[in-house]
């Protein structure tokens, strides 16, 4: 073991140096590298050809300036990213984030994380992730969409159908998509399944909107059926109240389980009775519609509301941090496992630190890794792009036969990967699964 430790500190400290100052990246690499070089280590092919080093380092990244005018008429600038990451099995794939905190660390660890996931899908997508420091919080309609058209500008001439197709992300719905396609179309004169998440009258999939949330809770589910048990009168409790949060919730509560908190950046709101479809219902048109706080939630419903707080101090059962990354931290972690807590499905990407995977790994709990557990919604992307290039739409029913399915198989690949005498190390599994078809394909077609 010790030799490995070696190994991986020797090929830390080359990323940190390349990648210096970018924390997330580091951090997402490193909980990759723990897991694969013991495996490198035993399949020289891997290790000689350098495919490790080489998946760390994107094909490409494009920067770009982002100029816009606000209602004010005040001239504005953004910054624009979209990282390349990885080709090897398919086109570049992966969503656009509008956040303040997005930064290159930010996209590349996201983007690293998706070439994995998007491997673990069986679908043929390669990997790549983008967005912008905008922040849509406050924003009127007209100032998204002439933000989104400023963006697609520049973005434009580095996508298509099969080159790189983006998607949604945190800050980035049907709204933005929608703004971000009709550009496309006027800039290049062309129909084509260029984006994912698009409405369904002009080629999105049924099922995307609700595909993460309920991929990530068909994953929950999976795990707990490896003991023997089910979401069926489970205490949950999910973090965020965007789209992820809001079908996690929803696929949850179909399966018997209670889900008792929601949260947004101000706080948490705590609901014993459960959040049923007219909770749910209500907390949607507050964030989708209203753009409001969920706050007004436990003014409505009279239940707790803890502010600046993350919901990890609940009683639960299942916990499914859908909101983003490092929001549960060492601490948090092992409150949750001293409150019984036995199951963690993430619909958010990377939202456990380094410490609080050691914690949950440490415990044996059913731990379910966001690029395994969330899956589902890049899933649907994949789908949606199949459905396009058919120029053919599926049932509801269709799309959600076939997300169950992939989540099945994804639960699959993570258990003949990470199976570790009778215990399955999910991040082990999902980690190796994920990277040995992209591996191979590399091998396959020479240094490149
Ligand atoms: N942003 C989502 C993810 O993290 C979806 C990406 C996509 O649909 O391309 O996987």
């Amino acid at each position: 073991m010790a030799n490995y430790e070696n190994l991986v500190n020797d090929f830390m400290a080359d990323i940190i140096a390349k990648n210096p100052g970018e924390v997330e990246f580091h951090q997402a690499v490193l909980e990759v590298a723990e897991t694969l070089i013991p495996y490198i280590e035993e399949n020289p092919q891997y290790k000689e050809a350098k495919i490790l080093e080489r998946i760390a380092e994107p094909e490409r990244v494009i920067l770009f300036r982002i100029p816009w005018v606000d209602d004010k008429g005040e001239v504005q600038i953004n910054k624009g990213y979209r990282i390349e990451m990885n080709s090897a099995i398919g086109p570049y794939k992966g969503g656009l984030r509008f956040h303040p905190t997005v930064n290159l660390g930010i996209l590349k660890f996201l983007a690293f994380e998706q070439v994995l996931k998007n491997s673990l899908t069986t679908l043929p997508m390669g990997g790549g992730k983008g967005g912008s420091n905008f922040d849509p919080k406050g924003k009127t309609d007209n100032e998204v969409m002439r933000f989104c058209q400023s963006f697609m500008t520049e973005l434009f001439r580095h996508i298509g159908p099969n080159t790189d197709i983006p998607a949604g992300d945190i800050g980035v719905g049907g709204r933005e998509i929608g703004f971000l396609f009709g550009q496309y179309k006027r800039l290049k004169n062309e129909f084509t399944g260029v984006l994912t998440g698009k409405g369904r009258e002009w080629g999105g999939s049924r099922i995307r909107p609700e595909a993460t949330g309920y991929g990530a809770t068909y994953f929950a589910e999976e795990m707990l059926k490896t003991r023997g048990d089910s979401l069926k009168g489970k205490v949950v409790t999910i973090s965020g109240s965007g789209n992820v949060a809001q079908f996690a919730t929803q696929k949850v509560t179909d399966l018997g389980g209670k889900v008792v908190t929601l949260s947004d950046s101000s706080g948490y709101i705590y609901d014993p009775d459960g959040i049923d479809a007219e909770k749910l219902a209500f907390a949607m048109h507050l964030k989708n519609v209203k753009r409001g706080r969920i706050s007004e939630y436990a003014e409505k419903y009279g239940c707790e509301y803890h502010d600046g707080q993350r919901p990890w101090g609940v009683k639960c059962d299942v916990a499914m941090p859908c909101a983003t990354q490092n929001e549960i931290n060492v601490d948090e972690a092992k409150m949750l496992i001293d409150n019984g807590c036995f199951v963690v499905s993430e619909g958010a990407n990377m939202p456990s630190t380094a410490d609080a995977i050691v914690a949950y790994i440490d415990a044996k709990i059913l731990y379910g890794p966001g690029k395994a557990a969330n899956a589902g919604g890049v899933a649907v992307s994949g789908l949606e792009m199949s459905q396009n290039s058919l120029r053919l739409s599926w049932t509801r029913e269709e799309v959600d036969a076939r997300l169950l399915q992939i989540m099945k198989d994804i639960h699959e690949i993570c258990v003949k990967f990470g199976t570790d005498g009778d215990f399955i190390n999910y991040v082990q599994g999902a980690n190796i699964g994920g990277f040995v078809k992209v591996a191979d394909a590399m091998l396959a077609q020479g240094i490149v």
